[in-house]
């Protein structure tokens, strides 16, 4: 792999299946593009965690993935939202999880790893520490969700799909409605400090109350001095696996974000089966690249020298 300069960031939008019609495709594309860049100009003069949170935080303000506004809804077709970010500079993490008040669940969750003892804060009292911060509200479940869930609603109804297919039954999920659109941004600063964030409103239809791989450090996240990770999917399997620990551990010692990438995504896929995650990862080095056994992951990379995107 070649060198690359610093800052350097990576950013996906969720393992899952994704539409391949053009006027889908040019909106992520965009979308994926505007967070590497308020990523980049964030590590212009702060630090890999300013980077993940301010890409993080454009994805959740743009209401077209399932993260922050465009959370998707659980069974009762109310949203809650995990997120989680990690700092190796102080080898920290912060969480929230089920949270249903901030409209940036990354904001929170930074709160908690600079200005807490805490590693994670869930349900009420997080809502409650999010208000008292005088975060912004999370305006309610979009117009997008709305119609994804009342079209479910329906086919269940009806009998199209089982009516209880929701409670013990990933791999139907997968099939009738699809993971997806998670985001995670990961990054490594001038210091060659590195960071990771993580956001979601979970799994489409889960169950009140489930919570994700997404704020748990090590399954949805991880960031020390090797690398940094942000994973996307069945977060059930996520953190059986311990799958950000994993890739980013693996990277410590002489691996490459490609070869160690390719080979963790192998091992999971072998124990959990295809269509179940995805990954990006990078090193200190700034290399990022990004795996999926799903159909489509979008995801970019972007230095001061270039920007890409990938995935479809
Ligand atoms: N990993 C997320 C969760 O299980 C979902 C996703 O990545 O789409 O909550």
């Amino acid at each position: 792999m070649i060198a690359v300069s610093k800052p350097a960031i990576a950013v996906h939008v969720g393992a899952g299946r994704w539409s391949r019609e053009q006027k889908v495709i040019e909106e992520i594309v965009e979308l994926v593009r505007s967070s590497l860049d308020a990523g980049l100009r964030a590590g212009e003069t702060g630090s890999s965690l300013d980077m993940v949170v301010q890409a993080v935080k454009v994805l959740e303000d743009s209401g077209i993935v399932n993260a922050g506004v465009g959370s998707t809804v659980d069974l009762t077709g109310s949203v809650s939202m995990d997120s989680g970010v990690m700092y190796s500079k102080t080898g920290r993490a912060g969480a929230v999880a089920y949270v249903k008040y901030p409209r940036n669940p990354v904001v929170l969750a930074r709160y908690v790893l600079e200005q807490t003892d805490h590693v994670l804060v869930v349900g009420e009292a997080a809502d409650r520490l999010a208000e008292r911060l005088g975060l912004p509200r999370h305006p309610g479940v979009s117009a997008r969700v709305r119609n994804l869930y009342e079209d479910a609603v329906r086919k269940i109804r009806s009998g199209e799909v089982p009516q209880r297919f929701y409670s013990r039954s990933l791999e139907l999920w997968l099939k009738l409605f699809g993971i997806g659109d998670t985001v995670g941004a990961v990054a490594v600063d001038k210091d060659g400090e590195l960071a990771a964030a993580t956001s979601t409103g979970g799994v489409f239809l889960k169950m009140p109350g489930r919570v994700g791989d997404s704020p748990i450090a090590g399954a949805g996240f991880y960031a020390s001095k090797c690398g940094a990770a942000s994973a996307t999917g069945i977060g059930e399997f996520i953190i059986l696996y311990g799958l950000s620990r994993k890739a980013v551990d693996s990277l410590c010692g002489s691996g490459d974000p490609v070869s160690v990438a390719e080979e963790v995504m192998r091992d999971f896929t072998s124990k959990y089966g295809g269509d179940t995650a995805g990954f990006i990862l990078i090193d200190r080095e700034g290399r990022a690249h990004g795996v999926y056994n799903t159909q489509a992951m979008p995801w970019g990379y972007a230095t001061r020298e270039f920007v890409k995107v990938f995935g479809f």
